[in-house]
């Protein structure tokens, strides 16, 4: 799958807080021109569907079936002024640097306008050096991806795979379960320092937050959660019911400490809130405890989520 987090931050977002703003929580339908000829993905698409990153939208594309060439016909039939980029051998137009290209476009937009592809390429050397990644990161175009798609990967010789495990860029924890019973213990390793308040505000969709000297404290009906920071941070899942229901709590709690260390402020999650609970602000979000439901419809929608991997090592039942 490519690395398409900005589709869903900088596209999807946007789009999806005006339809509710205009339409509230009307049903909306939405016309587009997609072409099964355009993609795989595309060949598989039914004649109407739903984004999930877009509430209550259904999308239906009338050109689903048309070839490039009954486009193009169409195009000049009725003299429709058309992006001089097509006539430069673009195919689809996007985002210049957009990760779903294709080597071939990508190549045209370096000798179409090289003074934007120089700054994207200096961009991505400095990050591959910087974590010594292999030449083919570059060459390849292989930054497109998050992981390598298979037919990708068997191009791939053993040492260039592992060169390429350096690439942390959806890296988001590491955590080791250190104790399975009475309660779960898990030591998380995290990249950055905690913001407690940010943390607080993530946690609440969870269940009652409190700060009790320096631990954090959640508890809903599944078990208690508790934080504790220094001196490296660890997490306690004192569960009610079942060993399962433990992780999937402690699951939930690592969630919101990812979005509490990575909100890009993307609006996502006040978006999709049925409650209108969540406010977005300059530095980060709020939660009104008193119109939350614990749906988790918000951590459900937050790209952090989708993108990052949390890394949990030793889950086994005790
Ligand atoms: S927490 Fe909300 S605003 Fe922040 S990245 Fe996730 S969905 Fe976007
Ligand atoms: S989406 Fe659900 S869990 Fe999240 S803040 Fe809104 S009501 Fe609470």
């Amino acid at each position: 799958r490519d690395y398409r987090w900005c589709c869903k931050v900088i596209k999807l977002a946007p789009i999806a807080k005006v339809i509710k703003e205009k339409f509230g929580n009307s049903t909306v339908l939405s016309i587009v021109g997609q072409r099964r000829y355009e993609s795989l993905a595309r060949a598989r698409s039914p004649r109407v569907w739903r984004n999930r990153w877009i509430p209550n939208v259904i999308v239906t594309s009338p050109i689903l079936d048309w070839t490039a060439l009954e486009v193009w016909i169409y195009l000049l039939m009725n003299k429709v002024r058309v992006n001089s980029l097509y006539l430069k051998g673009f195919d689809r137009l996007g985002c210049w640097l957009c990760p779903a290209s294709e080597l071939a476009e990508l190549e045209l937009v370096e000798r179409n306008h090289p003074e934007m592809w120089n700054t994207w390429s200096e961009y991505l050397r400095k990050w591959s050096e910087e974590r010594k990644l292999p030449k083919e990161w570059m060459n390849y175009g292989l930054w497109r991806w998050l992981s390598i798609p298979g037919d990708v990967r068997r191009l791939l010789d053993r040492k260039v795979l592992e060169g390429l495990e350096r690439d942390d860029r959806g890296r988001g924890l590491v955590v080791s379960i250190e104790g399975r019973t009475p309660e779960i213990l898990a030591r998380v390793e995290v990249s950055k320092p905690i913001d407690t308040k940010a943390l607080v505000e993530h946690l609440k969709p969870l269940g009652s937050v409190r700060i009790e000297g320096e631990s954090i404290k959640v508890e809903n009906e599944f078990g208690r959660v508790t934080f504790y920071k220094a001196p490296n941070l660890s997490i306690a899942v004192e569960y009610y019911h079942s060993y399962e229901d433990g992780i999937k709590l402690l699951e939930n709690v690592l969630k919101a400490l990812l979005r509490s260390l990575n909100c890009v402020l993307c609006e996502f999650c006040s978006i999709f809130c049925p409650n209108s609970a969540i406010k977005i602000h300059d530095n980060g979000i709020s939660v009104n405890e008193n119109l939350c439901t614990h749906c988790l419809k918000c951590l459900e929608s937050c790209p952090v989520v989708e993108y990052l991997t949390i890394l949990i090592s030793g889950t086994r039942s005790p």
